[in-house]
């Protein structure tokens, strides 16, 4: 038995100033993709252990992925979709294909891009070819690509610590089909839900007592997978929202009630589901008053592993404002980073911060500091995190020292040079910091980075930021997603 393995991956933000182009891509091909992803807790790494768990041989493809940012271009799409066709029809005969599609992806001319990379796969190999499909639980999924899919299985967790279990999943489900054991028949229920990401959190409710109702779900005899994605509300696409997959042996009339009994569970849970958290001036006041700390401020408007800007200086204007001690906040500005290392450590600097790439994530701020470190910004994770990544690397990274007015002590500002996700601690321990010293930390994500600094936090606080990410964007920002979604009713009544 001979599978393909291949993945094209991206979660793009219609809202975001800054297009994802094919520079943006890291692309590994045959047996790169075994090298890179065998270490890691994603997907593809689940893909590869099945080979060995469920006795197939792989034929890996390609594997593409890009940090969270604005649309595709036509041209970054066109050549990844092209490569992957073509290595298709190269390769030698397989019996399925295992395909990682993020589920958010949104390319110029194709809002539901990963129903547009389903379609024409299923349109090389043919309708009964087995392809299974494995989706973020950020994915904002369309009823064609269930139908297309042999059988979609979704991450069940947010941070997302389980995308290589999911892996496994497909892989295993995969070799069954092909076996002849089992034939997938699906549904897919979409609530008229925004879904906030303030609740996308799968530990605690509203959102964990539905996902303990998929996963109770998927034991049951003739169930083969049942999956929630919680959506993704960055981007403006017809399918933006909720969904619920069932996936039953041969039995839709199953699937389909089982989609709609938990698709009622979501529903009744609307009220619950009106996000209400602290604006910046409050959440730094809170974290000021803490007792214990470190405390963590989520910044969600700058949120970017959900493709914002990561230049916002919306939460350190207001801790410098305040005159708030022993904060930390990262911001990617590689101009800054490279006066600073061409200071060198120990030097004095003026430097303009953040508030670069657009208007909406805060002003330039001037910054007086000395030089405290420089590193070249790579560094590695080996516990489950978010994105289930091994190796990360922000760039040239300086930390300055930011002194409180008018003298002392007042903070550490990271500057990178690559728009970096917070999602593992080591982005800020690998340049020196101990976040256990420190009072305040800013990470600049919503859900996601909390595998990271629960561990060495002693409060989270999220805050209500503006930017690409803002949790409370007006629906008339909106083109494409439904009219009818019931957060947007609520705040208008
Ligand atoms: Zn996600």
């Amino acid at each position: 038995m001979r599978i393909g393995i291949a993945g094209i991956i991206h979660e793009s933000n219609t809202f975001a100033s800054n297009p994802t182009t094919l520079a943006d891509f890291r692309v590994d091909r045959g047996q790169a993709v075994i090298e890179h992803y065998t270490p890691t807790f994603h997907e593809v790494g689940g893909y590869i252990a099945g080979a060995d768990e469920y006795d197939f041989e792989m034929h890996p493809m390609l594997a593409a992925g890009a940090t969270p940012a604005g649309t595709v271009t036509s041209e970054a799409f066109e050549t990844l979709v092209g490569e992957l066709l073509d290595d298709i029809k190269k390769a030698p005969a397989l019996d399925g294909i295992l395909l990682a599609l993020h589920g958010a992806m949104v390319a110029e001319g194709f809002p539901q891009a990963d129903g547009e990379i389903l379609r024409r796969v299923r349109a090389l190999v043919g309708p009964d070819f087995p392809v299974v499909v494995t989706h973020d639980y950020h994915g904002n999924v369309p009823e064609q690509l269930v139908k297309d899919a042999t059988a979609l299985i979704i991450y069940k967790t947010t941070p997302h610590i389980d995308q290589r279990e999911r892996g496994l999943q497909a892989a295993e489900l995969i070799t069954r089909v092909i076996r002849g054991e089992v034939k997938p028949t699906s549904a897919i229920v979409k609530p008229d839900l925004l879904f906030n990401i303030v609740f996308h959190n799968t530990s605690k409710g509203p959102m964990q007592p539905l996902m303990q109702a998929a996963i109770d779900l998927e034991k049951q005899p003739g169930i083969l997978a049942c999956s929630i994605a919680a959506g993704y509300q960055y981007a403006d696409v017809p399918a933006m929202g909720p969904s619920i997959v069932v996936v039953t042996d041969n039995d839709p009339a199953l699937a389909q009630r089982e989609a709609e009994r938990l698709g009622a569970m979501m529903w009744a849970a609307r009220d619950q589901l009106i996000p209400q958290i602290a604006d910046p001036a409050t959440a730094v006041r809170q974290a000021m008053a803490a007792t214990q700390t470190p405390v963590a401020l989520f910044e969600f408007g700058d949120n970017v592993g959900g493709g914002s800007a990561g230049d916002a200086t919306i939460i350190l204007k207001e801790l410098i404002e305040q005159n708030a001690e022993g904060w930390v906040v990262t911001i990617f500005d590689p101009e800054s980073a490279d006066i600073c290392n061409k200071a060198g450590i120990g030097a004095e600097v003026s430097l303009r911060v953040g508030g670069k790439l657009d208007k909406m994530h805060g002003p330039t701020l001037s910054i007086k500091g000395r030089v405290r470190t420089l590193h070249d910004g790579r560094y590695m994770e080996t516990e489950r995190r978010h994105g289930g990544e091994r190796y990360h690397n922000q760039g040239l990274t300086a930390v300055v020292e930011v002194p409180k007015r008018p003298d002392g002590a007042g903070g550490l500002l990271i500057l990178n040079s690559r728009r970096s996700y917070p999602n593992s601690i080591h982005q800020i321990t690998c340049v020196g910091i101990q976040p256990q010293q420190q009072q305040i930390l800013v990470a600049k994500g919503a859900v996601a980075p909390r595998a990271a600094y629960e561990p060495v936090s002693a409060q989270i606080i999220e805050v209500d930021t503006a930017g690409a990410t803002s949790i409370s964007r007006s629906p008339d920002d909106f083109h494409l997603a439904r009219k009818d979604l019931y957060e947007w009713s609520r705040v208008k009544e």
